[in-house]
């Protein structure tokens, strides 16, 4: 039965955009990996800033709870109502226009419905780069990306989302539009309130447009994958990398022996790329808008010398495309990998890059008291000391073991993580998922700070509850 105040949603903006059948709603009460599941009483899909203003400022007038929902394809929950019927889910799916591309200020302003993928074949059809790439860019929304301040693959040469951001439109729980589209590279009037919406996790108010910053297109590219002993030598290696090709560095990736293990268990059409396995294996993408022969030959040099002087042991360089993709596939068929092994702990960690060949050492200690027969596989972003920390049931335990017993081990791991000064969550947000954790180990002054923002945004706090801040 339609609600009293969906009825009124559905007058004052139309059935085009509100519904209020179970059936119609459905689909958007679960989250992308079917952990979650919540209840709304309406799910208003706005085509214009000013039908985001309308539903929020009713919902604020009536003290009616508001979750923001772009592409859902989010790890922790953050998109998924709580289990109050009294929701309204507000989801920007409609909001997808391209407003502009600048060539000569390299700018790209786009509503924040539009899909991620969208917006880099958009910039690439204009002949730039919009660098933030992940997996689920054909599926998530770029208000997404900037609620959830989202990393991926290249961030080591372009920085996270915040970094990629020159403005953005957003509406304030109360209805008002804060219009803070500029696309000014340089603007020192205050504070930057931008930035307090990028990472926000829907918990201020609702990202409607963005300001992006484009770059010109790197299509020259080369990989070299490199086998080290260790995780200080993959760190000697970094340092080494980093000095000699500087920004053409577009990706420094790291995985295990193990993770090249499931890799080649479950993926198919993929092969041991050494003849031999090693303890570790480092994936480095250079890339540049010109001269291939340049870029080919600066690779085959800094890797000749590092093979010299110790600092990785093995090395393939790409020479073909279809060389390169195989290489990249080696790295990015981990996660299906594991995902085929059964359930598993996922720790999306971050840690000052010269402490993790030790958070490596002591962390596995850690675990290993805890449950001698647990399975690392450990990959990820080691040039943003960002890793993948997961963990698979020992061999023969049953498939429900991470759910029934695996608190214990992740808060070994990130109570490790805080110990080196790290972030328990690099990329992925805190959602539902990670609440507990970011109460028991977030700054304390830190977290009253984002309370007392949230109030002064949100006083009536209807902005996402449960997630992130509760
Ligand atoms: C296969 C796969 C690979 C991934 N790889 C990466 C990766 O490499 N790096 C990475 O950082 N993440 C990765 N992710 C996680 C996810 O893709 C990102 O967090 C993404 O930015 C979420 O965008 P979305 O549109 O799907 O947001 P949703 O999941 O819909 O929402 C995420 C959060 O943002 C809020 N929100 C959404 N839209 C708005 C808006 N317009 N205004 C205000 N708040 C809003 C929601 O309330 C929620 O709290 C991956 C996910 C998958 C499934």
């Amino acid at each position: 039965m339609t609600t009293e105040f969906a009825s009124r949603l559905l007058q004052a903006l139309g059935s085009e955009c509100v519904l209020t059948q179970p059936d119609d709603i459905a689909p958007w009460l679960t989250d992308w990996r079917g952990i979650y599941r919540g209840n709304a009483q309406a799910v208003v899909r706005p085509r214009t800033v000013e039908e985001v203003s309308k539903a929020l400022a009713m919902c604020n007038d009536a003290g009616v709870a508001v979750v923001p929902r772009g592409g859902n394809t989010g790890l922790c929950g953050g998109a998924t109502p709580d289990a109050e019927p009294t929701n309204v889910v507000i989801c920007l799916d409609r909001m997808t226009a391209v407003r502009s591309i600048d060539t000569v200020a390299n700018t790209m302003v786009a509503e924040a419905g539009c899909i991620l993928g969208n917006l880099r074949r958009a910039a690439q059809d204009a002949d730039r780069l919009l660098p933030l790439s992940l997996a689920a860019e054909d599926s998530s929304q770029i208000g997404g990306n900037l609620a959830t301040n989202a990393g991926g693959v290249n961030v080591v040469r372009y920085g996270m989302t915040r970094e990629l951001v020159l403005g953005i439109e957003a509406v304030l729980p109360n209805g008002e539009i804060f219009h803070g589209l500029r696309t000014l590279r340089k603007d020192n009037t205050g504070y930057d309130l931008k930035q307090l919406f990028i990472g926000s996790e829907g918990t201020l108010g609702i990202i409607t447009a963005v300001a992006l910053r484009l770059y010109a297109r790197a299509d020259v590219r080369s990989v070299v994958l490199a086998a080290v002993e260790s995780p200080a030598q993959a760190l000697e290696l970094f340092e080494r990398l980093f000095a000699k090709c500087g920004a053409r560095m577009q990706a420094f990736e790291f995985f295990t022996g193990d993770c090249l293990d499931i890799t080649l268990k479950h993926a198919e059409g993929l092969q041991e790329p050494f003849d031999q396995r090693y303890p570790g294996y480092v994936l480095l993408e250079l890339a540049d808008t010109t001269d291939e022969a340049a870029l080919n030959a600066l690779l085959e040099s800094v890797i000749g010398d590092a093979l010299e002087d110790g600092l990785c042991v093995d090395a393939a360089v790409s020479a073909s495309l279809a060389q390169l993709q195989t290489l990249w596939k080696l790295r990015e068929e981990i996660s299906e990998a594991q995902r085929a092994d059964g359930p598993h702990l996922k720790h999306d960690i971050s840690l000052p890059i010269e402490h993790i060949p030790a958070f490596m050492v002591s962390a596995e200690a850690r675990i290993r008291a805890v449950e001698p027969g647990v399975r690392p596989f450990i990959f990820g972003h080691f040039g943003d000391g960002n890793l993948h920390y997961n963990l698979s049931r020992p061999e023969g335990a049953p498939t429900d073991w991470a759910a029934k017993e695996g608190y214990a081990l992740t808060a070994e791991v990130l109570d490790e993580v805080m110990q080196y000064g790290g972030s328990i969550s690099a990329e992925h947000g805190i959602g539902q998922l990670k609440l507990q954790d970011f109460k028991r180990l977030k700054n304390p002054l830190e977290q009253r700070m984002m309370h007392d923002i949230k109030r002064l945004l949100d006083p009536k706090g209807i902005m996402n509850p449960g997630k992130l801040l509760s």
